[in-house]
């Protein structure tokens, strides 16, 4: 019999009875349970950090996480759903730091790297709860009772491991290099955190005169965006390919090629008076704008380079190595001194007088006025582009050479690229897009990080002969660890005082300031070794995650053969230069392989107005209010069925509701109908059956279309096409509703059971 349904439904109360019998009976575990021994489809978790409530983009990102494994498990699949946390890395040191009021890492020092670090270790499952009752209330299946959790000593240890396996091979290496540096953080930052925050900003663009040695009243005409570079120039560079003249403008003569003359003169009266060949160029000496900081070699002439384009500025390209990287490559080849005038906060140091103390980019407009009253300007304006901001703090980038340590992903670019190659993406133009360019370009990845809470880079360095080690185990730790080092040791390992021989590092805390302490000895002159004080990437612990979550090679060897590549990942588009890259990276480091065959990319969420949500723009819809108000089944109805997945996405409760409206109380209608009539005939399915051939041509049609649906629906899943599998079932339900029932009312409405 079936049971009494009111046509006064309330779906988000029907979804927590459900909610309540799931969990009183523990379905999740048992449609586990019922799936072993079965073939693995395999899904990989990307680890939120759970230092914030989730919000709404998280429900989208979660509802596609839920389907297709779901699916895949009633096609006959045991589809293992591994929860993580990520737990690392600026996010969560940043809203320490602001809890703290600290602006500065050196507060962070005073403080105590111990207790700063403590507080990183309890703020990242502070919401933990809130992300649990949210993935459960959205009906996301995932295992959340045994998680992966980054800062865990095996997660580490693994991480360690791969790190190993980079170093045995030559890919892991320390050199002198501009990076994308965030002067607020303290830290260089990697291309794909660089890729995370591009923004429109308007900078200065500057025409700078540098007058020649030489020759009085003649200057070569530089372009540059970034005035505050200028003290740290030391050459210009030309190419020698290109024309140059010489063009007089009021009492003065510039040097320019003949291609930038219209751009760079445009609104002034000037005279050309003549090519100049750039080998007589080559090698003359100018006037330093400023001598703030002594150069120790030759220093202020002009160099041929063929990067040097007439497309932009004036075919003179103002070289500053302390600040860009081919900056940098220039003054390698010519022998060129580094200049550093700038500070590792991003200010001026105490050598540039005037601006000393002034955060660089603060300083551009004195720098300009003061240009200006030397005669060294000849024209200022704006410029407006995209330029990189940290995509933690929001502070500009700035390209700062620094000693870091470096993946060589160069390398392996080939087998990036043929490694994409198996893989599905979707929305497809993503594989040669947006990923295939970033791979096509790939640099090599700025590993090292100068902060705190972060999985330590396992490299000691011997302080008497230099020699480098990598770490690859924390057994390893413990074979060269020097015993005598350990007293000061606060928590883990704890070590009788003066017996070294029976120190165990099992339980030591493997992040800073512990392992800091533990000292080792050196393999080539038994001097003692330091670990070096940097961390890693975040984002290398997330992309580690197929490997480190087992803890492997250490434990779980099959279980990671059989779960590696995931047949199935899914995150926000802003994960294809984040998470999908960094994942994809270290499997083809490691294993050559891909590390997923299929990959669901995410667009944005906007607000019902079109326009991004935003906390700072207070649009941000709270997934409790749209779930409270019509349910979580519409939620996600919506979100597979309002466009295709890849595309940007407008959403409201109001535009909820509408599913609910459209969508879900047509289906709830029909099944209503249904009951009443069922009821009152006392039909029961199992005893009232009819041979196909002698039913009503309306109940096979809607049988035959039924079946349709569900092999379409089943292909399109099968080939990740959600949202057109969720449009075919809403096309069924229309059928039913508007078709199927309307056209047979009359034959329902007859008294008692007949054959209709
Ligand atoms: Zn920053
Ligand atoms: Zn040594």
């Amino acid at each position: 019999m079936f049971h009494e349904v009111s046509s006064q439904v309330s779906f988000p109360r029907l979804e927590e009875q459900i909610l309540e019998f799931w969990k009183a009976n523990r379905i999740f575990e048992k449609s586990m349970a019922q799936s072993q021994g079965r073939p693995q489809y395999t899904f990989y978790e990307g680890p939120p950090t759970a230092n914030a409530p989730p919000g709404i983009h998280h429900v989208l990102a979660r509802v596609f996480k839920d389907l297709i494994p779901r699916y895949r498990t009633m096609k006959g699949y045991n589809v293992p759903r591994k929860a993580g946390w990520d737990t690392h890395g600026l996010p969560v040191e940043l809203q320490i730091e602001k809890e703290l009021g600290f602006t500065t890492k050196s507060q962070i020092e005073e403080y105590g790297v111990d207790r700063f670090n403590d507080r990183c270790r309890e703020s990242v499952f502070r919401y933990v709860k809130e992300w649990e009752r949210l993935s459960d209330r959205i009906g996301f299946w995932l295992d959340m009772a045994h998680p992966y959790i980054t800062l865990s000593s095996d997660y580490i240890e693994s991480v360690w491991w791969i790190l190993r396996q980079l170093w045995d091979r030559g890919l892991l290496y320390q050199d002198y290099k501009v990076v994308p540096y965030c002067p607020r953080c303290g830290t260089p930052l990697s291309s794909h955190e660089v890729a995370l925050g591009y923004e429109n900003a308007t900078d200065p663009s500057i025409y700078v005169k540098f007058p020649l040695a030489d020759e009085p009243g003649v200057f070569l005409l530089a372009w540059t965006t970034t005035p505050w570079t200028l003290p740290g120039n030391v050459a210009l560079a030309i190419n020698p390919t290109l024309e140059y003249v010489r063009v007089r403008v009021g009492q003065e003569v510039l040097i320019l090629a003949q291609a930038a003359l219209e751009r760079a003169l445009h609104g002034l009266a000037f005279e050309v008076l003549g090519p100049v060949a750039p080998t007589d160029l080559i090698g003359r000496r100018y006037q330093p704008l400023y001598t703030f900081v002594q150069p120790d070699r030759p220093a202020y002439r002009v160099v041929g380079a063929t990067f040097v384009a007439a497309e932009e500025g004036t075919g003179v390209v103002h070289i500053a190595p302390a600040f860009g990287e081919v900056d940098l490559e220039v003054g390698r080849q010519e022998n060129l001194p580094i200049l550093q005038p700038v500070d590792p906060q991003g200010r001026f140091t105490a050598a540039v007088t005037p601006w000393a103390g002034l955060f660089v980019k603060d300083a551009d407009g004195e720098i300009i006025a003061d240009l200006e009253r030397r005669g060294l300007l000849l024209r200022s304006g704006t410029i407006d582009h995209t330029y990189p901001f940290c995509w933690r703090c929001d502070t500009p980038l700035l390209y700062y050479a620094r000693r870091s340590w470096f993946i060589r992903m160069t390398q392996l670019r080939e087998n990036l690229l043929k490694n994409n190659e198996q893989i599905n993406w979707y929305p497809e133009h993503l594989k040669h897009g947006r990923f295939g360019n970033f791979l096509e370009n790939v640099v090599d990845w700025a590993l090292s990080r100068e902060r705190y809470w972060g999985t330590p880079l396992p490299i000691w360095q011997c302080e008497t002969c230099g020699h480098q080690h990598c770490i690859g185990s924390v057994a390893e730790l413990q074979r060269m660890a020097r015993g005598d080092t350990f007293n000061a040791l606060r928590r883990g390992a704890p070590s009788p005082a003066g017996d070294g021989q029976t120190l165990d590092l099992a339980h030591l805390d493997l992040h800073r300031p512990y392992i800091d302490q533990v000292i080792l000895t050196c393999p080539e002159c038994q001097g003692e070794m330091r670990r070096v004080p940097y961390l890693i990437d975040v984002w290398f612990d997330s992309g580690a995650m197929p490997v480190a979550q087992w803890h492997y090679p250490f434990e779980n060897q099959e279980t990671f053969q059989r779960s590696f590549p995931a047949d199935f990942i899914c995150e926000g588009v802003d994960q294809t230069r984040g998470w999908f890259y960094t994942l994809h990276a270290i499997a083809t480091a490691l294993f050559d392989q891909p590390a997923f065959r299929n990959v669901i990319s995410l667009g944005l969420l906007l607000d019902e107005t079109g326009v991004k949500m935003s906390k700072s723009r207070g649009n941000v819809v709270d997934p409790w209010t749209v779930i409270e108000a019509h349910g979580a089944d519409a939620t996600r109805w919506y979100f597979y069925t309002a466009g295709h997945p890849g595309m940007e996405k407008r959403f409201s409760v109001g535009l909820v509701g509408e599913v609910v409206r459209r969508f879900l109380l047509t289906l709830w209608n029909t099944y209503a109908f249904f009951v009443t009539y069922a009821r009152i005939d006392r039909f029961n399915p199992r005893e009232h059956t009819l041979p196909a051939r002698e039913r009503h041509v309306l109940d096979r049609w809607i049988l035959a279309r039924l079946h349709e649906t569900i092999g379409q629906v089943d292909s399109l899943l099968d080939a990740y096409d959600v949202t057109t599998a969720g449009r075919l079932i809403e096309q069924f339900v229309d059928d039913l509703s508007n078709w199927y029932v309307r056209r047979s009312r009359d034959r329902f409405w007859r008294s008692g059971l007949s054959p209709d």
